[in-house]
């Protein structure tokens, strides 16, 4: 039995030297830096939402809400964990994902293999079960104005 989900995420985007601007659990050496509660991976957490959205269990707001003091500058591997763990109880396992940045900058093709690289490992996924591809809006709205960055994340699971 296959299983596919989706996930979305957005996070504001700031010119910040001394915080680290994270990718798929990858350190992306950037002037910019995500602004949120947790470390604000926006791969992992649409990549975390699009694993839940395929076994029906939710969102990670649910599971990790941005209101609990002890998740603060939390690194959000823990969060991809907890949620590989849920996918391995209910018998689940990946088959392959595929992620798309959204956002002008930072330009996200220097930094795609470093990702994908990151994302394999975390998942023990081979590299071509991993796809990091990035967009821009055309400088449209918010994401246009470099205000943020999003991410979109479709999953495929297998029921073992
Ligand atoms: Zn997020």
């Amino acid at each position: 039995m296959f299983r596919i989900g989706q996930g979305l995420d957005f996070h504001r985007l700031e010119t910040n030297e001394t915080r680290p601007l994270i990718l798929g659990g990858a350190v992306i050496d950037s002037e910019y830096a995500l602004i949120g509660h947790s470390d604000a991976d926006i791969v992992i957490h649409a990549l975390a939402d699009a694993i839940l959205g395929a076994m029906g269990l939710g969102d990670i707001g649910q599971y990790f809400p941005d209101t609990d003091p002890s998740l603060k500058n939390m690194d959000s591997k823990l969060i991809l964990q907890k949620t590989l763990d849920l996918a391995k109880e209910k018998n689940f396992s990946l088959v392959n994902i595929d992620c798309t940045l959204i956002g002008e900058r930072p330009k996200i093709a220097p930094h795609r293999i470093k990702i994908q690289s990151s994302l394999s490992n975390l998942l023990g996924l081979p590299e071509d079960c991993v796809s990091v591809k990035a967009t821009t809006t055309e400088k449209m709205g918010a994401l246009g104005r470099t205000e943020g960055l999003g991410a979109s994340c479709v999953v495929l699971l297998q029921k073992n």
